[in-house]
């Protein structure tokens, strides 16, 4: 069975994608089978891997929206290989902006990533879901489809803005769709060593979330931000940079050595 995981933070752009592509990435070179779920129309995560979105005839909202008994039958379909061997990913083109209106009224709509996932946790090492910048249906969704979150945190004003939300929207999913989820840990992102204001905000996040805070900062790192362009997560797009490194610790402190 493999181990779930969602990327989630509805404030946009502090890191998740960059978060979701590395440590799928570590994890598929560290030999796992790993299977990456991209959640978030802007599609980041499946262009961050290499894959050409503009070609795709099918993506996660084909798995959404299947009103098929079984939608799980639809996911070789869907699923696709990327730049990095032993990673796959479930894309999503720009289709999925208009899943959150067609999920309104389907029965068991909060379940639908789930079920379409049920032969991937037999089929996978580790499935990692980057969500998009809300906590609409589509997160709804991803929070229900794993066991468990990481929260990334941006180290810049308004750092923790939104998170009592977030944490109230996981309670919620909890006791009401999947009381197995927890919080694995926050991370630390685009931390910027030469600022007070990034040590003040790594206090502040220490304080707020005692002991659930990875010991890795991810610092700001411009190779980090590079990458996506060249359709290669960090850690193979520049394996020493400081940002690749930072990843490769992280990813030891999320996943448990067996
Ligand atoms: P969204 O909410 O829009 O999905 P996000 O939370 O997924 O955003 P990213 O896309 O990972 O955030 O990062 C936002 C931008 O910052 C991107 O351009 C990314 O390349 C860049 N970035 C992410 N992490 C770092 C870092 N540690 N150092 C420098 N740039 C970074
Ligand atoms: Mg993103």
């Amino acid at each position: 069975m493999a181990l779930s995981y969602a990327v989630v933070n509805q404030k946009g752009g502090v890191g998740k994608t960059t978060t979701a592509v590395n440590l799928a990435a570590c994890a598929a070179l560290d030999g796992h089978k790993v299977l990456l779920v991209d959640a978030d129309p802007q599609g980041n995560a499946t262009s961050g891997c290499g894959v050409d979105r503009s070609v795709l005839d099918q993506c996660i909202y084909d798995l959404l929206t299947s009103t098929a008994i079984d939608p799980a039958q639809l996911f070789p379909e869907v699923v696709t290989p990327t730049s990095v061997e032993n990673l796959s990913v479930v894309p999503a083109t720009i289709n999925l902006a208009g899943a959150s209106i067609a999920l309104v009224t389907a029965i068991a709509r909060e379940t639908k990533l789930q079920h379409a996932l049920e032969t991937a946790y037999e089929r996978y090492d580790i499935i990692i879901v980057d969500t998009a910048p809300s906590l609409g249906l589509l997160t709804m969704n991803s929070l229900t489809a794993v066991q468990q979150i990481i929260i990334p945190i941006q180290c810049e004003y308004y750092a923790l803005e939104g998170l009592t939300q977030l944490l109230e929207v996981i309670q919620l999913v909890q006791s009401q769709l999947n009381p197995s989820l927890r919080l694995n840990g926050v991370a630390l992102t685009m931390y910027d060593a030469r600022t007070n204001l990034a040590a003040e905000v790594e206090r502040e996040v220490r304080e707020n979330f005692p002991g659930r805070v990875y010991q890795t900062v991810i610092p700001r790192n411009v190779q980090l931000a590079e990458a996506p362009s060249y359709g290669l997560p960090a850690v193979l797009y520049d394996k020493h940079c400081a940002g690749s490194r930072a990843y490769w610790r992280l990813y030891e402190e999320v996943f448990p050595h067996e």
